[in-house]
């Protein structure tokens, strides 16, 4: 009876696998999913009308126009605008059991595009245009992991 109990239970993945990572959306990165320090937002720039936007597309959501061209996008910003998010989020947010305020920006980039994300940061210290770096970090989801991304005040050493 107890071997059936047992072989009813989940198997365990083998040791040596890694839970397989996915992109918060497809298009949204570029480099390799498993080495997070390499990792960087995805762009695209249009040579009809310059415009760099986020994620990687076959046409430009500017002009429409189909000259574009990927482009890794740059991991140093500043902080345009943000906002403190003091309650929270409705639904199966992640952290509501360990829930603290934290800061939503808007960052800028240096090919001129702005980014919403999360800012990893002591909340009384944002500022508007104070430097930010660019951070792939991952988090479980059923078998496997998210890679999501945020910013993190530039002069603060990776959390990796
Ligand atoms: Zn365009």
């Amino acid at each position: 009876m107890l071997g059936a109990q047992l072989t009813d239970r989940p198997q365990p993945r083998p040791a040596t696998a890694e839970p397989a990572r996915l992109a918060l959306n497809e298009g949204l990165f570029v480099g390799p999913l498993d080495a997070l320090g390499a990792v960087r937002l995805a762009g695209t720039r249009c040579h009809s009308c310059t415009e760099v936007s986020l994620g990687s597309s076959k046409r430009c959501p500017n002009c429409g126009g189909g000259d574009v061209e990927a482009i890794p996008l740059g991991t140093e910003g500043r902080l345009w605008s943000y906002t403190i998010i003091r309650h929270c989020p409705p639904g199966d947010y992640h952290d509501r059991d360990d829930f603290r305020p934290f800061g939503m920006g808007l960052v800028e980039l240096p090919e001129g595009l702005r980014v919403l994300a999360p800012i990893r940061a002591d909340i009384d210290a944002l500022e508007i245009g104070m430097p930010l770096r660019f951070e792939a970090y991952s988090r479980p989801a059923g078998d496997s992991e998210r890679v999501l991304f945020r910013f993190v005040p530039a002069a603060q050493p990776s959390a990796s």
